[in-house]
């Protein structure tokens, strides 16, 4: 038989394992052009909660009672597509089932043998393309620049924070755990870190860490955290706007400090994207994340969880900072 996993509901707030349905499929056949793939590593992001509402976004909602769908690296089980070889390892958007049937149609092969299988969708992938598009692009690190990251010890957040280092910035990561703000200096180089779960006053604790000031601020969660590293931007600094996981849970519109007027009297820029935005640029971005991480200059992260039926709660413990480093599951 074929584990599939639907989405059985539209979370109101928290996502919840209830939210979600495993149904068994029978195992289904390639016909002459197609193949048969296994799922070997299945990505879970944050950005899936989005999709999980019905409301207009970058990308359409998920269905209700149809396969859930992400990020996933499969091996080519059999194969009747003169393009691909049983054994293959394929990359792609992908439904979350055990064993599915593809043309081929968007997917890239991934070569075990140059790096581990999950690190094509870490660091070598969509999280790792994100921290290099949006640092690289919009924040425009010089050296000596204070480079501030939220999120810091999660997949992109990691990243952001080390491509800052090796471009000169002292940079300054906010965490949700002494674990974790440890693990920022000691395994990831950056100066310093803040644990806000223990932190009452962010804007003065940014202050501390920041005695020049932030020139550059990575915003992977937006809330509360970006409220205070908003007061201490430098005149002609830069905001990336990448993720506000903070809010993905919010039932109404989140209110806060409005910023325009100090947008406007530091001449501060502030832009969000989306990494699909920059896809003519990946081949280059990959290949310099894989000579970063060749070099020692990188180090890649990760939590991999064992087991196709762990996948839900893995996608919850993203909201719980369950993970170190991009979070992934082993089927
Ligand atoms: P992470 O690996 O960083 O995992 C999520 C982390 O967010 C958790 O580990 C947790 O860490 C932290 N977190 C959870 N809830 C909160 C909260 N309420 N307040 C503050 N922190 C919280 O995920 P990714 O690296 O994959 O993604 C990071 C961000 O980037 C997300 O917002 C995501 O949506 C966004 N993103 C944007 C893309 C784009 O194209 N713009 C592409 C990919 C991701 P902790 O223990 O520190 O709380």
């Amino acid at each position: 038989m074929n584990k599939v996993l639907t989405l059985a509901k539209r979370p109101v707030g928290k996502p919840a394992l209830s939210d979600f349905n495993f149904i068994d499929e029978t195992k289904p056949s390639p016909a002459e052009g197609e193949m048969l793939l296994e799922a070997a590593y299945v990505s879970v992001d944050p950005y899936m909660r989005g999709r999980m509402n019905d409301a207009k976004s970058y990308v359409p909602p998920f269905e209700l009672n149809k396969p859930m769908e992400g990020a996933i690296v499969a091996k080519v089980a059999e194969s009747k597509n003169p393009d691909f070889a049983a054994g293959d390892y394929v990359l792609g958007s992908l439904k979350w089932k055990q064993f599915q049937v593809s043309d081929g149609a968007g997917l890239r092969k991934v070569d075990a043998a140059l790096a581990p299988l999950s690190a094509y969708l870490g660091i070598l992938g969509m999280t790792g393309l994100t921290a290099y598009m949006g640092l690289s692009l919009i924040g425009k690190p010089q050296a000596g620049e204070t480079l501030v990251v939220s999120g810091a010890a999660g997949a992109v957040g990691s990243v952001a924070g080390q491509i800052g280092k090796i471009k000169g910035c002292r940079v300054v990561g906010i965490a949700g755990s002494d674990e974790k703000v440890a693990q920022l200096t000691s395994k990831f180089g950056f100066d310093a870190g803040i644990n806000y779960k223990t932190t009452d006053d962010m804007a003065a604790a940014i202050a501390e860490k920041c005695p020049e000031g932030v020139d550059v601020y990575f915003d992977n969660v937006a809330g509360e955290i970006a409220d205070g590293v908003h007061q201490n931007m430098n005149r002609f600094g830069r905001i990336i706007n990448c993720g506000a996981i903070a809010n993905y849970n919010d039932t109404s519109a989140p209110t806060g400090p409005r910023v325009e007027s100090m947008l406007i009297k530091k001449s501060v820029r502030m832009q969000g994207f989306i990494v699909f935005n920059y896809e003519d640029k990946y081949p280059e971005a990959i290949q310099q994340l894989a000579r970063w991480l060749k070099q020692g200059s990188l180090e890649s992260s990760e939590t991999v969880v064992a087991g196709f039926e762990n996948i839900p709660q893995a996608f919850l413990d993203l909201f719980a900072g369950r993970n170190n480093g991009k979070m992934v599951v082993k089927v």
